[in-house]
């Protein structure tokens, strides 16, 4: 794919101390307004002019963005797996990892990769906006700034947060508890029966407790053969033996037993 590459350091006039690479797949964090006001991509290679507080973090930033910024409601398998292989053949090059997402999907792959990049030990966090980048109010430079701080983050020389995690409107969430809830707010996402891994405020609060602790010598697999024959049913009063008759015999759905995962196709 023709992947578009942007290099940037946030410390021209130091020693470069950390990593990033920011995967940018589209969503309204990247947009800016043209001269008559409509929506365009956001050259990211103007992003210290319009985050001037990166240069204070101290790391070599390159950002990869798809040939097409895609609305994330149009995300497919495709794409899933496009992000978890860019990850796994950089694993070894970056601290950590940012991906750019619209926030409609953000939590189906947020939840997908963490289930795709086995053995992660370094974090990935995705993030959104909900307002474009060059928007006035925009939430974008707060997500940004703080998602690549937590991606860089280390205690003791390790990752303190070596998951796959949504960051957003100062909240880390576990990528496979979140859930968005919000269109019109900042506060766009909550987490499902699991508690925010961080708070950021003065300064970044780690819930220690609840993240998964780093492993040493985990070697990172990516599983990428994905499989959509699968569909959701949800049980509620009065649904009838018909309904659900209907939707286990439609053709071509595949069926799990007990233990396996409806979306793998493991071999
Ligand atoms: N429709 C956009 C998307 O999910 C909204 C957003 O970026 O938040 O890609």
């Amino acid at each position: 794919m023709n992947y578009k590459i942007v290099r940037l350091n946030t410390a021209a006039k130091k020693e470069i101390e950390h990593s990033v690479l920011i995967i940018y797949t589209g969503g309204t964090l990247g947009m800016a307004y043209d001269d008559d006001g409509a929506l365009v991509p956001f050259n990211f290679g103007k992003i210290l002019e319009k985050i001037p507080n990166l240069n204070n973090l101290n790391i070599s930033i390159t950002v990869i963005s798809f040939p097409e910024p895609i609305d994330s409601s149009n995300i497919n398998l495709n794409h899933w797996v496009d992000m978890s292989y860019i990850i796994y053949e950089n694993y070894d090059t970056y601290d950590g990892f940012v991906v750019l997402h619209g926030t409609d999907t953000m939590a189906y792959s947020a939840s997908m990769l963490s289930y795709m990049l086995k053995g992660l030990n370094k974090p990935v966090i995705f993030t959104g906006a909900q307002l474009p980048i060059s928007a006035m109010r925009s939430d974008a430079r707060e997500n940004l700034m703080t998602s690549l701080e937590i991606a860089i983050s280390k205690a003791n020389g390790k990752p303190i947060v070596p998951e796959v995690c949504i960051f957003f409107n100062h909240l880390l969430l576990r990528g496979n508890r979140a859930k968005k809830v919000q269109s019109v707010h900042f506060d766009a996402f909550e987490s499902e029966n699991y508690p925010p891994l961080a708070e950021s405020g003065i300064v970044i609060d780690y819930n220690y407790a609840s993240i998964r602790p780093y492993e040493e010598g985990k070697k990172l697999r990516c599983l990428n053969k994905l499989d959509n024959s699968v569909m959701v049913l949800k049980l509620f009063p009065g649904i009838t033996a018909q309904v659900i008759e209907h939707c286990l015999n439609m053709k071509g759905l595949k069926r799990g037993g007990a233990g396996n995962l409806w979306f793998w196709k493991q071999s």
